[in-house]
């Protein structure tokens, strides 16, 4: 994000759920941070109340998929479909791929429809194989301007974020940053594909042809 201001991005992947994610809106609320949440349709569909909440307490949405397919693993109407059914409930124009990854045709055909958001610090909270202070560390060592941050409300994350997310936005206010959630206002409506791109230019020369003949 732009880095003209002191301001980072919080972002929650995955929930909402009932373990984690009011957890995390209260300490948000508590400290006055406003944040992004990719939510996972399925978890939306269950949990309605929770992804209310997210919106009622001023937060950003975003479209993670219902069923939190992988890009490279699903075929594209497989995943379009997904991210469909997904949008009916979340009903937003962000969009971050599970696992961060698109095939290129996907990326095309998405960021016609979607803000694609991805992040550059990736707080590893979801790794069991690493420390909770290992997890901060990931955080505080990479954040700077701009920095749009990935934490995951998720029970394989529960207990990092527990312990790190309090610590963390205690660290970056003292650091001087400010938290802002992701906003577009607008997404371009058609994506000009190279395919749209080869009938334009032909049916411009056709065009021309026709005023020569
Ligand atoms: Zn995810």
């Amino acid at each position: 994000m732009p880095d003209d201001s002191k301001t980072v991005y919080l972002t929650f992947d995955d929930g909402p759920i009932p373990e984690v994610t009011p957890w995390v809106l209260d300490l948000l609320r508590k400290n006055n941070v406003e944040a992004t949440f990719f939510c996972v349709g399925e978890n939306v569909f269950r949990y309605p109340e929770l992804f209310e909440q997210i919106v009622d307490d001023g937060h950003a949405v975003g479209n993670h998929t219902y069923h939190h397919l992988q890009g490279l693993k699903s075929d594209n109407l497989t995943y379009y479909k997904d991210i469909v059914q997904a949008g009916k409930l979340i009903g937003s124009n962000l969009f971050r791929p599970p696992h961060g990854w698109l095939k290129r045709s996907q990326y095309r055909y998405l960021s016609g429809k979607y803000k694609i958001v991805m992040w550059d610090v990736i707080s590893c909270d979801y790794n069991q194989n690493i420390t909770k202070e290992e997890v901060l560390k990931n955080v505080l060592d990479f954040a700077r301007a701009g920095s749009i941050i990935t934490f995951h409300d998720s029970k394989k994350a529960a207990s990092h974020l527990r312990w790190v997310l309090p610590r963390a936005i205690k660290a970056l206010k003292a650091e001087g940053y400010e938290f802002s959630k992701i906003e577009f206002p607008k997404v371009r409506r058609l994506y000009y594909s190279p395919a749209i791109q080869r009938i334009r230019r032909f049916r411009n020369n056709l065009r021309q042809l026709s005023r020569w003949a």
